[in-house]
């Protein structure tokens, strides 16, 4: 029977048939919500239930506490709707609606910016104007029928019809047996046609916030991160604006000139580049989030951006939870891979 899914205090309604996962039913009706594993392991689609007849599937009580669903919270990924429902975001201050693109655009250039990482910048050719908000992603077909999800690493530009807006810049790390990212790094070429549709993600910007920034970003985590941070410093945020970029080894550190530009350009930013590997001057060293435990001080009126693998991430969450930062405050995308998604992690 065809019910639906209201968002509160919104006019957002999306179809669904009973049994139909919240989350799913929203995401196809456009709606960008924060999402991850889709297991119910990250929490990180945690909402508000306002109303309506649900039943929860089985999710990790580290993503939803027992106290939290007494609260009427739950996770959308692992909750059917068995009737019309109404669920409230928990982040909803800022709800950015961008029109959804289904592009053809042309690889203009590769770059390595490490030994597994390649810088991707993709022209649009048809299908546009895009636009989308800093720390949002993009569903990419390198190869056909293996689409994947990645990051704009660019800042979004100020007018839809600038060459600015045709270019996306993507940071593609290559994984180890991965189809997609082998692609990329061995065969993908320049002038070579790929699919992009997007932009999805709620792990945005959130450009009315006044307050002091902490980003924590992962190896090609760093793409999202960049758009952030890129964003935020020149719009003049002049609140303190703190990055930890955690990466294995020095081989691994990309786009240092770049941080050291910010850090004369913007006397509100600084970057601590952390080795978990091995040791370097001027680097620090251990997990990233062993450094920002030791170095946080305070989280009042600060807000997260947190983007990378999947373990850092939820290490990260963990620890700014534990220090009394509210989970709308947290913003994150974990980097998982469709094994991960399908609990097939090698
Ligand atoms: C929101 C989001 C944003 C992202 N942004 C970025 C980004 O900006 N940059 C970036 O580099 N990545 C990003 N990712 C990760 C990216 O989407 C891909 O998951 C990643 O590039 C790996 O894709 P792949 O096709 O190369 O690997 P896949 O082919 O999906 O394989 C992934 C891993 O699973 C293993 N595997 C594959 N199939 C199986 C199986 N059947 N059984 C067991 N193991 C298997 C592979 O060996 C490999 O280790 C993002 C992910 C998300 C969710």
């Amino acid at each position: 029977m065809s019910i639906a899914i209201h968002l509160a205090d919104s006019d957002i309604v999306a179809p669904a048939e009973e049994g139909d996962l919240i989350l799913d039913a929203l995401l196809l009706a456009g709606v960008p919500m924060a999402y991850s594993c889709q297991q119910g392991n990250c929490g990180t689609c945690k909402c508000e239930l306002v109303q309506g007849e649900v039943m929860d599937l089985d999710y990790s009580e580290y993503a939803l506490t027992p106290e939290e669903r007494a609260r009427g919270l739950i996770l959308a990924c692992r909750t059917q709707a068995w009737g019309d429902v109404t669920v409230r975001r928990l982040d909803d201050e800022e709800l950015v609606v961008h029109p959804e693109r289904f592009m053809r655009c042309k690889v203009a250039l590769l770059e390595d910016l490490t030994h597994d990482i390649k810088r991707v910048v993709l022209k649009i050719e048809s299908g546009g104007p895009y636009s989308f908000t800093a720390g949002q992603y993009a569903k990419i077909e390198f190869l056909p029928l293996t689409t994947r999800d990645y990051s704009m690493a660019n800042v979004p530009a100020a007018g839809a019809d600038t060459d600015d807006a045709k270019r996306l810049e993507f940071h593609v790390r290559a994984v180890p047996g991965g189809a997609a990212s082998q692609f990329v790094q061995g065969k993908l070429a320049v002038g070579q046609t790929v699919r992009v549709s997007g932009p999805y993600g709620a792990s945005y910007l959130r450009e009315s916030h006044q307050g002091a920034i902490l980003a924590i970003a992962g190896g090609s985590g760093l793409a999202p991160i960049e758009s952030i941070l890129g964003r935020t410093l020149a719009a003049g945020n002049s609140n303190p604006v703190r990055l930890y970029f955690g990466v294995r080894a020095l081989r691994d550190v990309y786009h240092e000139d770049l941080f050291k530009a910010w850090a004369a350009q913007y006397p509100n930013f600084r970057y601590t580049i952390v080795l978990s590997n091995e040791e370097a001057p001027g680097y620090a060293h251990g997990l990233v989030t062993e450094v920002v435990a030791r170095e946080l001080t305070g989280v009042i009126g600060m807000k997260a951006y947190l983007a990378g693998p999947p373990v850092m991430v939820e290490a990260a969450t963990r620890l700014l939870g534990e220090r009394g930062m509210a989970a709308r405050d947290i913003h994150a995308d974990a980097f998982y891979t469709e094994a991960d998604r399908q609990g097939n992690t090698a």
